[in-house]
C-alpha cells in the first residue's frame, strides 16, 4: 500500500520507516525543513536505536522524504497523521497543526483514501478531522477517518512497532477497518515474521499482537487511559516509596511482595524521580481536561501529577539531606533525557532537577549518552558543564547524581567512580545501582524508598526527625514510627 505519513518525529520517523519494513511504499513528510534535509542527506535526527539500520535499509527504495504535504497526498492510499498535539493554556491537546493537516491535504482527495489519526488525541477528534476534510470540499464517500493510536515507547520504538501487544483500530466503517487490516496484516498474520530479511526481536520469546477493533471515539479514550493508568502506577510506587523512606521500610521488597501478585505485576512498579517525557505529563492533563468538558471531575489523575511534582522535590531533599548546602557545590550529574534510550528532554525530570540545582547555587558537571545536545538547548547557564563520559562527570565532585536510567549508568565501573570523586558519596534518583554493592565499595549512597547506605561516623544528623515533620507532605498525616536508626546500613 502507498501511504504518506505526516510528521517525521519520535512517532512519524518510526512508524514510516517500520512500515516500509513490513512491505508498504512510505512517503515521509515534514514541514521543519531543518528536519527534511537532515533526512534526505541520510542523517537520523533522533537518537533511538535499530532507527537508522531501518532508514538505511529502506531510504530511496520503499522509503522517500517529502515536505510537499499536498502532493504526498494525492500519490497514497492512506495518510497518517502524526503531529505533535502539545498542551495548549488550560492542559487541554493543541489541535492546531491535526487541523491544519487536514485542511492542507484536502484538495488532494479525489478518490477514495483513509486518513489514519495516529497523534494522541482526544475523542470526537476524528469527527472533527472529518468535518473539515468535508468543510473543504471533500466528497463525503472519498475519505474515512480512522483512529490508529500509537504505544510505541521512546528508547524501544522499533521493537514495539514491529513486534507490538496490541494494534488499535478505531474505525466506524468496514472499508476503512480492512484498510488498516491490509496495513498491519502482515504484523498480525504473523508473515513477516517468516521473512529470512525481517528485523530480529532481541527477545527469545514474542506472541502474535492482538487485533483490536473499536469505534474512532473508542480508540482516542483507550490511549489518553493506557498513559493515565501507567502514569498512576508509577504515581502509586513513588508514594509507597515516600511510606518506605518514613517508616526504614525497603520498596525492593515490597515491590517484590506487591509485584508477585499476577494481578498487579512488576511493570512500571519503579520508583524513582517521576514519569516525564513528550506523552504522561500532557496526555494526563488533556485527559483530565476531556474529563471536565464532559463534567466528570477525574480528580484521580490530579493527585498522580502531584505525586509525580512531588517527587522531584523529594529527591532535591535528598540531595540537600545528603550535601547539607548546595550553594558553591561541585555536582557530577548521570543523565538528561527523561528515560534512557533516547535523547528527548521533554518534560525530563532530570532537566527541571538540575535547574533546581544550579538556582540553588551548585554547579553541574552532566553527562548523557545522547541528549546533551537537545540537553544544551533547553539549559543553558555558565554552571553547567557537558562531560563526555560517566568518569568526567564524577571527577572532583562533591557527589554524583544519577537523573536517567540508563543500562551504561547500571553497568559504570563504580570503584572508579569512588576513587574519581571527591567525596564518595551517590544520591541515585532511579535506583539503579544495588545498596548492597555501594556498601562493598564504602560509597554512601541514597536511593528512593530504600535505606540509606552510609558509615557509622557519617549517621544522619536529622535522623531524630522525620521528613515528615520537617515539611508535611500529606496534609496532618504524622508517622507512626520514627525512620529506623541507620545501623542496618553501616559501611563500616
Ligand atoms: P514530534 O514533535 O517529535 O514530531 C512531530 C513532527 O510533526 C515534527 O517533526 C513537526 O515538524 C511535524 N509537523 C507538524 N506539523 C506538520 C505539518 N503540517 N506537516 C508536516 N509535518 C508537520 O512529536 P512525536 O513525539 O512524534 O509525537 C507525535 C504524536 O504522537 C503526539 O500526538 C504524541 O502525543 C503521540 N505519541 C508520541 C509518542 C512518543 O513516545 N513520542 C508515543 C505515542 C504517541
Amino acid at each position: 500500500m502507498r501511504i504518506a505519513v505526516v510528521g517525521s518525529g519520535y512517532v512519524g520517523l518510526v512508524a514510516g520507516a517500520c512500515l516500509a519494513e513490513i512491505g508498504h511504499d512510505v512517503i515521509l513528510v515534514d514541514n521543519n525543513q531543518a528536519k527534511y534535509l537532515a533526512l534526505v542527506s541520510g542523517e537520523c535526527p533522533i537518537h533511538e536505536q535499530y532507527l537508522p539500520d531501518l532508514l538505511d535499509k529502506h531510504r530511496g527504495r520503499r522509503l522517500i522524504f517529502s515536505n510537499k504535504l499536498a502532493q504526498a497526498a494525492a500519490a497514497c492510499d492512506a495518510v497518517i497523521i502524526a503531529v505533535g498535539t502539545p498542551p495548549a493554556s488550560h492542559g487541554e491537546a493543541d489541535l492546531s497543526y491535526v487541523e491544519s493537516v487536514a485542511r492542507e491535504i484536502a484538495s488532494s482527495i479525489d478518490r477514495y483514501k483513509v486518513v489514519i489519526g495516529k497523534s494522541t488525541v482526544p475523542v470526537y477528534t476524528s469527527d472533527w478531522v472529518r468535518r473539515v476534510l468535508l468543510l473543504n470540499g471533500v466528497r463525503e464517500d472519498l475519505v474515512d477517518v480512522v483512529s490508529n493510536p500509537e504505544f510505541l515507547r521512546e528508547g524501544t520504538a522499533v521493537t514495539d512497532f514491529l513486534y507490538p501487544d496490541r494494534i488499535v483500530i478505531g474505525a466506524n466503517t468496514p472499508r476503512a477497518c480492512s484498510v488498516l487490516e491490509e496495513i498491519y496484516r502482515p504484523l498480525v498474520d504473523g508473515s513477516y515474521y517468516e521473512r529470512e530479511d525481517r528485523f530480529r526481536f532481541p527477545l527469545s520469546e514474542f506472541r502474535l499482537a492482538k487485533l483490536i477493533t473499536t469505534t474512532a471515539k473508542s480508540a482516542e479514550l483507550i490511549k489518553y487511559a493506557s498513559n493515565a493508568f501507567l502514569a498512576m502506577k508509577i504515581s502509586f510506587i513513588n508514594a509507597v516509596a515516600t511510606i518506605c523512606d518514613f517508616v526504614g521500610a525497603d520498596i525492593d521488597e515490597v515491590r517484590e511482595g506487591i509485584g508477585s501478585d499476577e494481578r498487579i505485576g512488576y511493570k512500571f512498579l519503579n520508583p524513582g524521580i517521576g514519569y516525564g517525557g513528550s506523552c504522561f505529563p500532557k496526555d494526563l492533563s488533556a485527559y483530565h481536561a476531556v474529563a471536565r468538558e464532559c463534567g466528570y471531575d477525574f480528580r484521580l489523575l490530579e493527585e498522580v501529577v502531584e505525586i509525580n511534582n512531588q517527587q522531584r522535590e523529594r529527591f532535591l531533599r535528598k540531595v540537600q539531606k545528603a550535601l547539607w548546602t548546595l550553594n558553591g557545590k561541585r555536582l557530577g550529574v548521570l543523565g538528561l533525557s527523561f528515560k534512557g534510550g533516547t535523547d528527548d528532554v521533554r518534560e525530563s525530570p532530570a532537566v527541571t532537577i538540575i535547574a533546581s540545582l544550579v538556582q540553588k547555587g551548585a554547579t553541574v558537571c552532566v553527562y548523557d549518552p545522547a541528549a546533551a545536545s537537545r540537553g544544551r538547548e533547553v539549559l543553558s547557564s555558565d554552571r553547567i558543564r557537558y562531560a563526555k563520559s560517566i568518569y568526567e562527570a564524577a571527577e572532583g565532585a562533591d557527589a554524583l547524581l544519577i537523573l536517567t536510567d540508563w543500562d551504561e549508568f547500571r553497568h559504570a565501573d563504580y570503584s572508579l567512580v569512588r576513587d574519581l570523586l571527591k567525596y564518595p558519596i551517590i544520591i541515585d534518583g532511579r535506583n539503579l545501582l544495588s545498596p548492597e554493592k555501594m556498601r562493598a565499595l564504602s560509597i554512601m549512597y541514597f536511593s528512593m524508598g530504600r535505606p540509606d547506605v552510609r558509615p557509622l561516623h557519617m549517621a544522619d544528623p536529622t535522623a531524630s526527625r522525620t521528613e515528615v515533620s520537617q515539611e508535611p507532605i500529606y496534609g496532618t498525616y504524622q508517622p507512626a514510627m520514627e525512620p529506623e536508626s541507620d545501623d542496618s546500613a553501616l559501611v563500616e
